[in-house]
């Protein structure tokens, strides 16, 4: 898009800046520049490359002239506007924004690296949808038609067909000349939804993730440019893909924490997909099972419009999910009871069978603890204040947090007794015990410690795929959206592990765990069966999730969250410091804390917002850094946001070390 050139240019340079800065345009270079270009800049006796982002009206006389610019423009006036969303929401500086989601080309034609592989899977489009698939289809055919942005949530139950709606909404949108983007929580985990996109859309998809090399990421870039791909594939980032003439924008599994970037700027995929639709135009589709609190408490304030999918498929039945309360009598140092009698017993029948299992413990490794019998010693990582994993099969203790490991000591390291005990299990734990229990069966473990070679993830989807497993252990990874027909039977062997989470989602995020598992049991013809252990059989969650009620559940967290004042009730902003000097991080998180103070006493508005902290995180030490925070309540976006700009006004307090860092809509408190 080009317009009259001014004589003065804002720009916008990568670096943690809150301001653009003006420079002059000279008479020669005033037709290579436009907004989104790329200039060559003097600053602070450096050149560095900005990129242009206004044509102030004003003359800023000492402004000085920029050195060269490179014609093409990086962002529409559309994404600009998106671009600035972000830096307002999330208040990250602008120039970072626009390097962290506009990828620089280096050349045109990025050389053809090795195509993307697509799974080989089998998959056969049913023939027709049913009923339900009709009628929530013709809702979102009408929207489409709109061309104007309509946002929807669409609840449906595990394995209802939700899969096929996206299918046969993105068939209209590519008959109307309009394109698509399609987010999934993780690419690698997503094989068979890629495969039925590539089966109904050969040709015409791109895949964005975040293992793409540099080479690859600017091919698959370049072809959405020219048009050469229609759908836009995806994790978080692929919601920044340079597609013209959006149709239809496709959160799946949209309650997903993987759509939130923790890191440099901390937005939320799910958001920024519902301002773009409203940028573009476009039609926004949220999908789940278990939808966020927060985007169901969008429903009740009318921001999205609920569709929902109450069966599964055929009317199969969705399984019977059954809790066994676990002894909580037994000392700590009694060996863990890993199954229950119904538990073992189900196991053998599925075997007996030839169905398949999936088994969820969500913590890794053969055990969290090792202690010593004698002192109470417990071995902890040097650089992180947490305990340290007992890998056996490795014969290694290892830091979670900081993947540092040590050979697993044979005497304490305190009283030198040989009486260190491992505690608790993981999922290495249970899978020696299965080839212990039994011998026969072909058992797989999918977690993050198994699948960390290239490729094996793969090769373990495809094995239990292809029935060449029999019971699969793993953590969270093994809940998300698979499809296996023959798993007639999914335990879960600790469902206490996310309850126990010192965090105020942590009953949310169980529910979503606990459903999303269960919704892999009895997806084929034969129906299926869940088996829940846990120690505490009277949390509320386990009553929801046995009945499979999902609205139920919102309504009773939601009574929560109103009483704690949390979200969706109120915003949150937190400000994280980490750092290797305890004191100065402590330091510089108490005089955060003071300015606060005085903002509030000097402005009755912000005088209203809730402060906890500043205080040590959770986690208060990570990786040699130590972790302070301080976290603000707001009743609106509004009011928060102007505390933050209250206290950027002084810039250099924030991205000085310690540096803060600002996380709106945090969803990791830890
Ligand atoms: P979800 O995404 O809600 O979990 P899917 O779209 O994956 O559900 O559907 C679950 C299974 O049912 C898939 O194997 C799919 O091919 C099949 N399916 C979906 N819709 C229909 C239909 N109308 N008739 C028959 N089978 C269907
Ligand atoms: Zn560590």
């Amino acid at each position: 898009m080009t317009r009259l050139p001014d004589t003065w240019i804002d720009v916008a340079i990568p670096l943690p800046l809150y301001q653009t800065f003006h420079y002059k345009l000279p008479p020669d270079l005033i037709n290579h520049v436009t907004l989104g270009s790329r200039v060559l800049v003097p600053f602070k006796n450096r050149k560095l490359l900005g990129f242009v982002v206004g044509f102030p009206k004003e003359g800023f006389p000492k402004a000085k002239p920029i050195l060269e610019a490179c014609p093409e423009s990086f962002f529409s006036k559309e994404k600009f506007d998106l671009l600035q969303w972000i830096s307002n929401h999330y208040a990250a500086p602008i120039g970072e924004v626009i390097k962290a989601t506009v990828p620089l080309l280096k050349s045109k034609n990025p050389k053809k690296p090795k195509p993307f592989l697509f799974p080989k899977l089998s998959y056969t489009r049913p023939t027709a949808l049913n009923e339900d698939q009709k009628k929530v289809l013709a809702l979102l055919v009408q929207a489409l038609n709109k061309k104007e942005f309509s946002p929807f949530l669409l609840h449906g139950v595990t394995g209802s067909g939700k899969t096929e709606i996206y299918l046969s909404i993105i068939e209209h949108a590519i008959q109307k000349q309009k394109t698509a983007i399609v987010l999934v929580p993780e690419i690698s985990l997503t094989p068979q939804l890629l495969f039925r996109f590539q089966t109904v859309f050969p040709n015409q998809i791109a895949v964005l993730h975040s293992g793409l090399s540099q080479n690859q990421r600017h091919y698959e870039w370049t072809k959405i440019q020219a048009g050469k791909a229609l759908i836009v594939l995806g994790a978080r980032s692929a919601i920044f893909a340079p597609l013209q003439n959006l149709g239809v924008i496709v959160v799946d599994e949209e309650h997903d924490t993987s759509f939130k970037q923790e890191e440099k700027i901390r937005y939320h995929a799910r958001n920024i997909a519902l301002v773009r639709g409203q940028i573009d135009g476009a039609l926004v589709i949220l999908g789940s099972a278990t939808p966020s609190l927060e985007s169901m408490f969008n429903v009740t304030q009318k921001k999205l419009t609920y569709l929902s999918l109450p069966n599964r498929v055929q009317n199969r039945p969705l399984p019977k999910i059954e809790l066994i309360p676990l002894n909580q009598n037994k000392t700590i140092l009694e060996p863990p009871q890993i199954f229950s009698k119904p538990l073992l017993n189900a196991l053998q029948e599925t075997l007996h069978k030839k169905e398949q299992a999936i088994l969820l413990l969500n913590r890794r490794g053969y055990a969290p603890v090792l202690l010593c019998q004698s002192c109470g010693y417990v071995p902890k990582c040097p650089h992180c204040n947490v305990g340290l994993t007992v890998y056996l099969k490795t014969n290694r203790l290892l830091c979670h947090y900081c993947n540092q490991s040590q050979s697993i000591p044979k005497t304490c390291k305190d009283c030198e007794h040989e009486t260190l005990l491992t505690l608790g299990i993981g999922t290495e734990r249970v899978e020696a015990e299965l080839h212990t229990l039994f011998p026969d069966a072909r058992i797989d473990r999918m977690d993050r410690s198994s699948t960390r070679k290239k490729n094996s993830l793969h090769r373990l989807l495809k094995d239990f795929s292809d029935q060449k497993t029999d019971i699969l252990i793993g953590t969270q990874m093994l809940a998300k959206g698979h499809d296996f027909p023959n798993v007639t039977l999914v335990g879960v062997v600790l469902a206490d592990t996310s309850l126990n989470f010192p965090d105020f989602r942590a009953p949310e995020q169980t529910f979503q765990l606990l459903t999303q598992v269960a919704g892999r049991s009895g997806r084929g013809q034969k129906p299926g069966r869940v088996i829940i252990q846990t120690f505490h059989p009277d949390h509320y969650c386990f009553k929801y999730a046995q009945n499979h009620d999902f609205l139920g559940f919102y309504k009773e967290e939601l009574t929560y969250r109103q009483m704690a004042n949390y979200p969706p009730y109120i915003k949150l902003f937190n400000f994280k410091i980490r750092h290797p000097n305890l004191l100065k991080a402590k330091t510089k998180i108490e005089s955060l804390a003071k300015k606060i103070q005085k903002i509030r006493s000097q402005d009755p508005q912000i005088a209203v917002l809730e402060v906890l902290g500043p205080a040590p995180a959770p986690f208060s030490k990570l990786q040699g850094q130590y972790r302070f925070h301080l976290l603000v309540k707001s009743p609106s976006y509004a009011l928060g946001q102007r505390l933050l700009k209250n206290l950027l006004q002084e810039e250099a307090f924030f991205t000085s070390s310690p540096k803060i860092h600002i996380d709106v809509d945090p969803l990791n408190l830890l």
